[in-house]
């Protein structure tokens, strides 16, 4: 907005040309929560085709509107603000096998201002020791990536046999494919990282900008790079997540429950009515024969 302003303060206006036109925040429409999109694809944009494949994965409550932009940029205008928020919250989005890059936008700012410089993935944290599995680690392996996401719910975190952070990534640079840590009693370790729905990436650079035919080392080396020097593969792509199959679950000690529930009845009563604490013996019993019924539940919560 700067800019522009200088560029017209440059300038002698005519009367006519100054005159103010006032208030017209009384004109803006209301209630409509603005993103910004910038397409990876060189394609050209069809903001119908744009339309027909956002609409089944986003299954917004209410309706949106596509505005172009600018060269590959749109403007998705939501009625609701849960929707543009949901969109949001479950990037990233692809289209044509490539990145949308999506920013709140608020309209006083000039679309040119923005920088879409950032992608949000969930980033999978593979080789990392057992004892080392837990969401401090994993935060803390994300904070050399970007900017983490904090969860409430820190069980999205879980991946079974990898741990998983939401970061958000400079995309201007290269991907990162792994980080070496450094465990407690001294000694190295590589960690390797997965991206999740990261559709396409230069295998060549790392960056997620272009494809491997589109590469400045690739064009510059006029094909004498051969493929055994790319330093990137399809194996920095996550295969298919999903967050709703169980991959992890924590199991109190048995008596935790008894203990911490008031309200449980004892096992036993006596014969005036009056609740006795169980003797060990029949309380060891009762754990035995519960043991099995537990390894039958843990083993459902897997398949
Ligand atoms: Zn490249």
């Amino acid at each position: 907005m700067e800019d522009i302003n200088r560029e017209w303060n440059k300038l002698t206006l005519s009367e006519r040309e100054e005159k103010d036109i006032d208030h017209l925040g009384k004109q803006k429409t209301e209630r409509e929560y603005i993103l910004a999109a910038k397409f990876l694809s060189r394609r050209v944009l069809n903001i119908e085709n744009v339309s027909r494949a956002f609409r089944p994965l986003w299954r917004t409550q209410k309706g949106f509107r596509i505005r172009k932009a600018g060269e590959h940029k749109l403007l998705f205008v939501f009625d609701s603000k849960d929707d543009a928020e949901n969109v949001v919250m479950c990037e990233p989005w692809s289209f044509d096998n490539h990145l949308v890059l999506f920013q709140g936008y608020d309209d006083d700012i000039p679309l040119n201002n923005l920088k879409f410089n950032t992608a949000t993935f969930w980033v999978q944290i593979h080789n990392l020791p057992v004892r080392y599995m837990n969401y401090e680690v994993a935060e803390g392996i994300g904070e050399t990536l970007g900017t983490v996401v904090k969860l409430e719910d820190k069980t999205k975190m879980e991946g079974g046999s990898f741990m998983r952070v939401r970061v958000v990534i400079d995309i201007s640079q290269p991907l990162c494919r792994c980080r070496k840590i450094i465990l407690s009693e001294g000694s190295v370790w590589w960690v390797s990282l997965k991206y999740e729905r990261l559709r396409s990436i230069c295998y060549w650079c790392g960056l997620v900008s272009h494809e491997n035919k589109d590469c400045e080392l690739w064009i510059k080396s006029k094909g004498t790079l051969t493929v055994d020097k790319q330093q990137f593969g399809p194996w920095i792509c996550a295969p298919q997540f999903n967050p709703s199959r169980k991959t992890f679950v924590e199991v109190r000690g048995y008596y935790d429950d008894i203990e911490e529930n008031k309200e449980m009845k004892p096992l036993i009563t006596n014969g005036d009515g009056v609740d006795v604490v169980a003797p060990a013996a029949v309380r060891d019993a009762d754990a035995g024969m519960q043991q099995g019924f537990w390894w039958q539940r843990l083993a459902l919560m897997f398949q």
